[in-house]
């Protein structure tokens, strides 16, 4: 048996005509469950069997996890050849070649160590921004500006072109309304356009780029550098998305310009789990694949190898009810298993209770912990179940629960470590001179800018100068001289060991002073934010055991790319979720919880006539499970102080009754 035969060996036909192919566009399309990441992975494996070299593959996955398991199933196919692929999420590819790339793009404006903002620092450049205009920030909210230029720059749109976009309102001119609508549009769009230049240059002058600047930075570097473009397109000749159907305008941009006239694009996707448009992602990247890449091949996955007969039912008959779906089959040869079960308890906490102690007993009946997981549509209705699970001494873990780095004391201890990095860092420099304080105020603080703006030196030197020339007096002289000292001798630490960056950090953060003043703010205030502190450095140091030579560069891209959402713990616990986060992955138990009017479908979506995108996230959630499905929801709920009496999801009966007459909530008993 050759190398190839093996690798494909498992594969059903579709599969392996799909593992199997080689130059040329395809889309891989299929219903949740029947191997698509799977069938990329072997595709990738076949790559490396027949001699393509493991540089000159690109392969795109949602999350950093998934990327691990493509890279460790690749490893385990063909070996450890398979370490050397890029497999990374869009912004983390972006990212990593935007490093290797930026200095020749000087147009950019950012330098090789440019810092990831992440959006607290985007809500301060924001509300900068703001100010300098005299907005009210009442009224002109940072937050939405933030929403509304993220989005804009998914769509790869530039503030000049959204001065140039005609007001959204194209209807007929029948009435002054509409001259008015219209002309509130021209204004909100000129505002926009206006703050987001001076955002944009704000980033720029701290060398620094947002989430959503990776992929439109190295979007335009690829477009207006044709040495870099021809150089990156020999270097990858192979490419491989999945989850094609979340992809954005930016993102598909990225990778034409990546493919080039070869072509070689393998994408892999379902119509039907498109979940993310409210990020701007754009069904049609999928729906018109053969648009953008002529002459693609398609194959269709039928089987399904995740789930029971009874859960493929539920969710065909769900899907089946929503218009703007390609038309899939989706079968399984899986036995039919437990009969999928609808459970309405009286109050979320019997809610919580029911699920808990559904998990109780199957931990009795031999399952582990990490055989469970509870699935939600927003992350607020996660609590019940925490409390329950909590009382029950059930391990557990939130995925994507309040985030360790955004807190305050998390956020402090970053800033000095970015502004060491990134010495242009105004917004790290600004929260350092503030945690502690040491008596350079706002103004102090616009001495300093001025002062480096004109000498052409880095915030760091600016301090001493400052000091030194007396623009700066007394106290503020003197606490300058002693933080450029202390940020100075850290960096000199990293410039001689760049990889050991873990000890240099923890002596900035304790012999600045910061550590002694978080300690006392903790005694006055029965707190323990220094423990946290505490637990971020031991984290460093953990971070460059493990990547030992990574240095602190690699160490703040990596805290930009955890988006949060992911489940870094890997232990044995039951997993709390949104359906947002669960993509792509499987569980054997699942119960998909709160299923009612106005929770799933969410109330806003129906609102705003999004039931078809609700519907796919509930087929997300319910294709999830492999064994055993639970939906739940609770008759009477809390909303805004008052006990609410609640309506059943009508998916329920979409997914389970035979037809809409049939009572919703099937009886618990079939079990
Ligand atoms: P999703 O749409 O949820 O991302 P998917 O189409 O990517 O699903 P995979 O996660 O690749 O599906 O596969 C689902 C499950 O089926 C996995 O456990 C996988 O190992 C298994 N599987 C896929 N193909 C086969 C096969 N030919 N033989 C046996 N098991 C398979
Ligand atoms: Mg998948």
């Amino acid at each position: 048996m050759s190398d190839l035969e093996a690798i494909v060996e498992g594969l059903n036909p579709a599969q392996r005509a799909a593992a199997l192919h080689q130059d040329g566009p395809l889309l891989v399309i299929a219903g949740a469950g029947a191997g698509k990441t799977r069938t990329a992975t072997h595709r990738l494996a076949c790559l490396l069997a027949r001699g393509v070299p493991p540089e000159a593959v690109m392969c795109i996955t949602f999350t950093n996890k998934a990327a691990r398991e493509m890279r460790d199933r690749a490893v385990a196919l063909v070996g450890a050849d398979a370490r050397r692929v890029m497999i990374r999420t869009f912004h983390s590819a972006a990212m990593v070649l935007l490093r290797q790339y930026i200095g020749d793009f000087p147009e950019s404006g950012r330098t090789p160590s440019f810092t990831v903002a992440d959006p607290t620092i985007q809500l301060a450049l924001l509300k900068e921004a703001i100010a300098e205009r005299n907005f009210d920030l009442k009224a002109n909210r940072p937050e939405s500006f933030l929403w509304r230029i993220g989005r804009y720059k998914n769509e790869l749109a530039d503030p000049e072109s959204l001065l140039a976009r005609q007001p959204s309102h194209d209807l007929m001119d029948w009435s002054r309304v509409l001259e008015m609508i219209r002309s509130t549009d021209r204004y909100v769009n000129r505002l926009t356009a206006e703050i987001w230049k001076r955002y944009e240059e704000k980033l720029r002058r701290n060398d620094m780029v947002d989430f959503d600047d990776l992929i439109n930075l190295f979007v335009q570097m690829l477009r207006e550098k044709p040495d870099i473009r021809a150089d990156l397109q020999r270097r990858f000749t192979y490419l491989q998305v999945d989850e094609f159907q979340d992809t954005n305008v930016a993102q598909l941009h990225m990778v034409k310009l990546l493919a080039g006239k070869r072509q070689n694009v393998m994408a892999v996707g379902d119509d039907a789990q498109s979940i993310y448009s409210w990020r701007s992602a754009d069904i049609r990247c999928i729906l018109e694949f053969e648009r953008h890449f002529p002459g693609a091949r398609t194959i269709l996955l039928e089987q399904n190898y995740r789930s029971t007969g009874a859960i493929i039912r539920a969710a065909n008959r769900l899907i089946a009810h929503n218009a703007g779906q390609r038309p899939k089959r989706l079968f399984t040869a899986a036995p039919e298993g437990r009969p999928v079960v609808a459970h309405e308890a009286e109050t979320e906490v019997d809610e919580a209770k029911w699920v808990v102690q559904r998990i109780r007993a199957g931990a009795e009946a031999g399952r582990r912990w990490g055989d469970f997981a509870i699935l939600y549509r927003t992350t607020a209705q996660g609590r019940p179940f925490e409390e329950e699970l909590r009382e029950a001494s059930i391990p557990y873990q939130v995925v994507g629960g309040p985030r360790f780095y955004d807190r305050r004391e998390v956020q402090d201890s970053l800033a000095y470590l970015r502004l060491v990095h990134n010495p242009r860092d105004s917004v790290s420099l600004e929260r350092v001179l503030n945690a502690p304080r040491r008596g350079i105020g706002e103004r102090g603080l616009q001495r300093l800018l001025a002062l480096a703006a004109q000498r052409g030196v880095d915030l760091i030197a600016a301090l001493r100068v400052a000091a030194d020339e007396g623009v700066l007096q007394d106290e503020a002289a003197a606490g300058a001289r002693q933080l450029h000292d202390h940020l100075r001798r850290a960096r000199e630490a990293l410039e001689r060991q760049p990889g050991r960056f873990a000890a240099a950090m923890e002596r900035l953060l304790r012999e600045s002073g910061y550590l002694a003043y978080l300690q006392e703010e903790d005694r006055r205030k029965e707190e323990r934010r220094s423990e946290v502190v505490e637990s971020l450095i031991a984290a460093m140091h953990e971070f460059e055991r493990r990547s030992p030579d990574g240095g602190l560069g690699a160490y703040l891209d990596h805290l930009a790319l955890l988006e949060g959402q992911e489940d870094e713990s890997g232990g044995d616990v039951v997993k709390l979720q949104t359906i947002h986060s669960a993509k792509g992955l499987e569980y054997p138990v699942v119960f998909v919880v709160g299923m009612e009017q106005g929770l799933l479908p969410y109330q806003r979506a129906l609102e705003e006539g999004n039931l078809e995108e609700e519907r796919r996230l509930c087929y997300v959630a319910i294709t999830r499970a492999r064994e055993e499905l639970y939906l739940t929801g609770a008759r009477v709920r809390w909303q805004r102080g008052e006990m609410v009496l609640t309506t059943p999801s009508q998916f329920l009966s979409e997914a389970l009754g035979p037809g809409p007459a049939q009572p919703l909530w099937v009886p618990a008993s079939a079990d």
